[in-house]
């Protein structure tokens, strides 16, 4: 992991400091709005509270003077280090989606054992259930828990951010509680995780409290969150990996949904032939899987198959049954 920091001028007053993440992605922008209300949006992760406080100096801001920190959605990367900031700036307002709320709040409550019991679901070999877990263990150690101060219900929220008015967009899929922040004037839209360059973001399977097995799981509302910001036809999509880009969004949403159409047809494929196991049908579509970011690799995959097979459980396309501690899947017939 590269420990420095670059900070780009986006205007006058809106900067983009991208921070380091361990792994892949290899960073992860924080915007700040100076102005009125000094805000952020997006923290980066815990690690490195001491990377942002720096490239913060160098724009001539503390932690004192930001006014509020806004996490995208309640993954360690977008709200790690808000802990960092409100330690040391009481006055801070920390602005999140209810849904994602609980998971800021309490720190991922993932309980170890039903780590472990949903890893052995999914069929995951013995030599690769440990490092999965330690993976799961330093994911909790890149998120410091933070009390939320304010949590948004509703939909096209206004707040003021910096020097502009701006509104919070609901945009579930993703994440539950995954938010963007539209500021209409520029045609600025600050995607979070919900729209990225390239990639078709991966769906996480998220557990949810008192929960163990991971319930959130929709591809479907992530679509939807799609078509309703194409709706907005932002100019400028700056997102919270990788670089800012103009790209028409209704090409790169077309993109996306081919995406997932195909490996929803591949798994739906595989699956006619043969009965699968998440971790077998992962390994059979996500071939390329090696190197050193294996382990984070074989982690992002097995959500985005998992979240599929449920999908398609859901929908009648495919059954799964267990066989002791494991699940497995299969095709029923259209
Ligand atoms: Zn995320």
């Amino acid at each position: 992991m590269k420990l420095s920091y670059t900070i780009t001028q986006i205007n006058n007053t809106i900067y983009r400091i991208a921070l380091p993440l361990p792994g892949y992605p290899p960073y992860i922008n924080v915007y700040l709005f100076k102005g009125e209300v000094n805000t952020l949006f997006d923290t980066g992760i815990f690690w490195t509270w001491p990377l942002l406080r720096k490239a913060l100096k160098e724009l001539g801001m503390q932690f004192s003077d930001i006014h509020q920190v806004i996490p995208s959605h309640g993954h360690v990367d977008h709200y790690g280090a808000a802990y960092a900031i409100a330690k040391r700036n009481r006055n801070v307002d920390i602005i999140v989606h209810d849904a994602d709320a609980t998971r800021i709040e309490r720190g991922i409550y993932t309980k170890a054992h039903d780590m472990l019991k949903f890893i052995t679901s999914m069929g995951v070999p013995k030599p690769l259930i440990i490092p999965l877990a330690f993976l799961d263990l330093t994911f909790k150690s890149m998120g410091h828990r933070v009390t939320v101060t304010r949590k948004i219900m509703e939909d096209q929220y206004s707040l003021q951010v910096g020097t502009y008015s701006a509104k919070l967009i609901l945009t579930p899929g993703h994440s539950k509680g995954a938010m963007c922040l539209y500021i209409e004037k520029e045609g600025f839209l600050f995607s979070g995780d919900h729209i990225v360059p390239g990639v078709k973001p991966i769906i996480l399977a998220g557990f949810e409290p008192n929960t163990s097995f991971p319930v959130w799981q929709s591809h479907h509302i992530f679509h939807s969150s799609l078509k309703k910001i194409e709706r907005m036809s932002p100019t400028y999509i700056f997102p919270a990996h990788g670089e800012p880009f103009n790209e028409k969004l209704n090409r790169l949403i077309v993109k996306y949904h081919k995406v997932y159409q195909l490996r929803r047809k591949k798994m739906y494929n595989l699956l006619l032939h043969n009965d699968f196991t998440v971790y077998g049908l992962a390994r059979n579509v996500f071939k390329n899987l090696k190197g050193i970011n294996l382990v984070l690799d074989l982690y992002l995959s097995l959500s985005e198959t998992y979240t599929h097979l449920e999908a398609m459980c859901q929908e009648g396309d495919a059954i799964k049954y267990n066989f002791g501690d494991t699940y497995y899947y299969t095709a029923t017939l259209l």
